[in-house]
């Protein structure tokens, strides 16, 4: 709750806008509730819409894409690989050791590089001449200690490449780009193969031999990384920049074929949308103004990217109509994006009395010299919003796949069934008490611990108490990369050469 600190020092029509601006707060609030019935039926409508996209044709919101990963990592990996991830603010390349089950990860190192936002709205060649140099730069380093049978006669070297886009694959190392998001447009990419368009950037390079042993979603890498330590992992997400979910199915339609009977499938859940999802007047406008308006609406309203714009967006109204900081409107709350998700979460995280942190974060990004205690603590209360909601339609999202791949008997409207098919039953069924663990990598997640307590919480309020013990989430850091070069170690096709 917020309480109106008067300050005398403040003049008398301060308090009619400060009101104004309480209003404002409590519209918001509700506009952005997540109310557990909501929540219900978001996870309902995940389930179905999972259904619908894996059938041929279906009609559906999530893609719902084959990777042509039917084998998982299970801990025999062995040699030196290099991952090259790229889809979020920043793009890294790694080498990794791995030394096979007694191993592990002997040794790994890695590079980032923040990608010039020029390069995000250009040209297919300039964005890949770009990583491929970086690329081929830290390849040629050799990194030291990491040796192969072969020493540094290492004649080619094998990559996963993780790219944090929908794509539609071919095949487990080739796929067309569908569609960009997260602040990237590169028109001319749309329909090419990533592949294809890396390999030929390297090849312009004229460095060391580098072939792409696999092409996987940064979901499906962190999948695969968590795999790798924790048979369990059933489900890889992301919580950073953007957000998205992938998963290991079973039930695969006719149409798409696995020699293991498993394949992951890339929900891109991002593009997910229900008339139950929360929209207030900020993700409108948002939406709108966005690069991409009308699509990825489930993503604009979880994903790190948003998160700071939404806040930003609810302050400038606040501060249009009710002089929440004393006006006139600061230039930069006008700016888009100039409030950055890492941020409100820091303003989230101040536990101070006097809220300095909140005050030290307006002054720096907003240049709001001054600010009073009741307008911090509504600054405070809007990021609280927006970072709860996010976490809680995650944790709908989770429950969504855990409805799906986890038996239906788990919902907490129905913990009667639970107990006839556990306690009661003569047969009880392997897969439905089987943990299930989903393995999170991204920075919202990492970064946020209060984001990591709503979404439990939410899980918890949705699933009955048996289901949430089945349920486990587990951060995994930098799994995306990581798990891309294991990929690319059960893919390759230079075994022999490769090998420690
Ligand atoms: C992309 C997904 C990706 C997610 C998280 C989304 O914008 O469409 O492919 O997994 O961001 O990086
Ligand atoms: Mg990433």
């Amino acid at each position: 709750t917020v309480v109106i600190a008067w300050n005398s020092t403040q003049k008398a029509p301060l308090v009619k806008t400060r009101n104004r601006a309480l209003e404002l707060l409590y519209e918001f609030q509700h506009a952005a509730a997540t109310p557990l019935h909501a929540l219900r039926q978001i996870a309902e409508h995940m389930a179905i819409e999972m259904r619908a996209g894996l059938r041929r044709g279906g009609k559906s919101n999530l893609l719902m894409l084959p990777t042509y990963v039917e084998n998982l990592p299970d801990g025999d990996e062995e040699g030196l690989f290099y991952a090259l991830d790229l889809g979020g603010t920043n793009f890294r390349v790694l080498r990794c050791l791995l030394g096979g089950k007694d191993g592990r990860v002997l040794k790994q190192e890695f590079e980032e590089v923040s990608i010039p936002k020029a390069l995000m709205l250009g040209t297919s060649a300039e964005l890949f001449d770009f990583i491929a140099e970086r690329l081929v730069d830290f390849v040629s380093r050799e990194g030291e200690g990491f040796k192969t049978r072969n020493g540094m006669q290492q004649t080619v070297r094998e990559m996963g490449l993780t790219f944090s886009f929908p794509v539609k694959q071919q095949s487990v190392k080739s796929g067309a780009i569908i569609q960009w998001s997260k602040g990237f447009d590169i028109a001319d990419g749309v329909g090419a193969d990533v592949v294809a368009l890396l390999q030929s950037a390297i090849n312009r390079q004229r460095g060391p031999k580098i072939e792409v042993a696999v092409l996987v979603n940064d979901t499906v890498g962190t999948l695969a990384g968590g795999r790798y330590w924790n048979e369990d992992v059933m489900v890889g997400m992301i919580l950073g920049t953007g957000t998205n979910a992938c998963y290991v199915e079973h039930d695969l339609p006719s149409h798409v074929q696995s020699g293991s009977g498993e394949m992951i499938i890339n929900m891109e859940w991002g593009g997910f949308w229900s008339s139950h999802l929360p929209r207030t007047f900020a993700d409108e406008q948002l939406d709108k103004e966005s690069l991409n308006p009308g699509q990825a609406g489930y993503e604009k309203m979880i994903g790190g990217m948003y998160l700071g714009e939404i806040v930003r967006r609810v302050l400038l109204r606040m501060e249009k109509e009710a002089s929440l900081f004393g006006g006139p409107v600061p230039s930069k709350l006008k700016e888009p994006f100039s409030l950055i998700t890492p941020e409100i979460a820091k303003m989230h995280a101040d536990e101070s009395k006097n809220l300095r942190v909140v005050a030290k974060v307006l002054r720096d990004v907003f240049g709001v010299q001054k600010t009073d205690l009741a307008a911090r603590r509504i600054v405070h209360d809007v990021c609280d919003i927006v970072i709860m909601r996010s976490a809680r339609l995650a944790a709908a999202g989770i429950v969504g796949i855990f409805k799906k791949i986890g038996g239906e008997a788990f919902d907490s409207t129905d913990s009667r069934t639970l107990t006839n098919l556990h306690w009661d039953s003569q047969e009880p069924q392997q897969l439905d008490t089987k943990r299930i663990v989903v393995a999170v990598d991204g920075g919202l997640y990492e970064h946020c611990t209060q984001y990591r307590v709503y979404m439990r919480a939410a899980v918890n309020e949705l699933l009955s108490e048996a289901g949430a013990k089945r349920l486990q989430i587990v951060l995994s850091k930098d799994g995306s990369g990581i798990g891309a070069s294991i990929l690319a170690a059960r893919h390759s096709q230079h075994r022999g050469a490769n090998k420690i």
